[in-house]
């Protein structure tokens, strides 16, 4: 049986008449850049997103160097970011001029360790950008603690945590904005690429909003030189004709994640996700531990099951941050985990057959 690591093609499928219906709407208005779908879906999403004010943009790297640009970050600031994490977050602190700065990461949640963030401030440090890793939210009280203490702005970078809620509040309650990225597989996912900054700071979203779009409020008139960075109006329309849906599909994330830690439990060798106390993670990605990971991969992969690893090599560690001449033991748990992390295949429209299979197979590993 084979068992894909996710399929968006079945989600597509049973939404298609209503995608269907957003894209011909599109077309037939041609209204391709910006106009009535962008302004309708920046509507939605603030009110889902439970946020005052959303900028649409192209996609969750631009909003990410967008919205610390308007935070102030540039030469001479430093910025905190987690050492495991997808390299947008690092490259946008670097798209500034500020120095990106890597932080540690918890062993068991994978998600920044405060206790490390504590460690790296200096006086040069300006903001703190944690990631809400894997879908589940990143310990914002802590890092709230420590950015009041140190007199520091928060960016958190929400990318893979659509709809997830640390007790009771969303991202872009915590810092100043909160970023997200629509790419495909996201928990929800455009026809391309595509993002947006939330923020209940309506200075902040007109000063991205500038930025974003030419630095023109007017046409014609230029306040700043921006950038082009703009969400199209297909995009638009197929983010809308899912958002409604997007509850739904986390709450199903949420349902077989459920399956795979009860059924895992028993098995000493595997780790399953470590759950923060009042978190709603939305399970982005299903990432166990294990020291066995390489064979179980391939065991997996032999089962027909695809898996993946988020993500093989700390940022610190990768060619392009080597003049850094970082050692393993800078970053610990995050070099350790590199090495014991597999994400297992997790997608809303999954059927149990195929998790049971998964399941069934790791039980065999396990006992071979
Ligand atoms: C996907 C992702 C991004 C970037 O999003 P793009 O839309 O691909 O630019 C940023 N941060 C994290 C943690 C991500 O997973």
């Amino acid at each position: 049986m084979h068992v894909p690591f996710a399929d968006i093609r079945r989600q597509h499928l049973s939404i298609r008449r209503e995608i269907d219906a957003a894209v011909r709407r599109v077309v037939e208005q041609a209204s391709f850049i910006s106009g009535p779908e962008v302004d309708a879906f920046e509507e939605a999403f603030a009110e889902a997103a439970g946020a005052r004010h959303v900028v649409s943009c192209a996609n969750g790297t631009d909003a990410l160097e967008l919205a610390l640009h308007a935070m102030g970050a540039g030469p001479g600031d430093e910025v905190i970011v987690p050492a495991l994490t997808w390299i947008s977050t690092a490259e946008a602190v670097s798209r500034t001029g500020a120095t990106v700065v890597f932080a540690d990461v918890d062993e068991e949640t994978l998600l920044i360790d405060p206790e490390d963030v504590e460690r790296r401030i200096t006086d040069r440090t300006r903001i703190l950008l944690p990631v809400h890793l894997y879908g589940q939210m990143a310990p914002m009280p802590e890092l709230a603690a420590l950015a009041g203490q140190h007199g520091l702005a928060i960016l958190e970078d929400a990318a893979q945590a659509h709809g997830a809620t640390l007790h009771g509040r969303p991202p872009g309650a915590w810092g100043r904005a909160a970023t997200f990225s629509f790419y495909p597989s996201k928990n929800l996912g455009a026809w391309g690429d595509a993002g947006a900054v939330v923020t209940d700071d309506g200075a902040l979203a007109r000063a991205i909003r500038l930025r974003a779009r030419h630095g023109q409020e007017r046409k014609h008139e230029h306040l700043v030189e921006g950038r082009n960075s703009r969400l199209d109006g297909i995009q638009a329309a197929v983010l809308s004709a899912k958002l409604p849906h997007l509850d739904r599909w986390n709450e199903l994330r949420r349902r077989h994640a459920a399956r795979y830690d009860e059924a895992l439990a028993a098995i000493e060798t595997i780790c399953t996700p470590a759950r923060r106390a009042g978190a709603r993670h939305v399970f982005h990605l299903y990432v166990v531990q294990t020291d066995a990971r390489d064979a179980l991969c391939e065991h997996l992969s032999s089962a027909g099951i695809c898996t993946a690893v988020h993500y093989p090599t700390p940022l610190p560690f990768q060619p392009c941050y080597r003049h850094r001449g970082y050692a393993p033991s800078d970053f610990p748990a995050a070099r350790r985990a590199s090495q014991r992390i597999l994400s297992l295949p997790l997608f809303p429209e999954m059927e149990q057959r195929e998790i049971d299979h998964v399941v069934s197979s790791i039980r065999a590993f396990d006992h071979a």
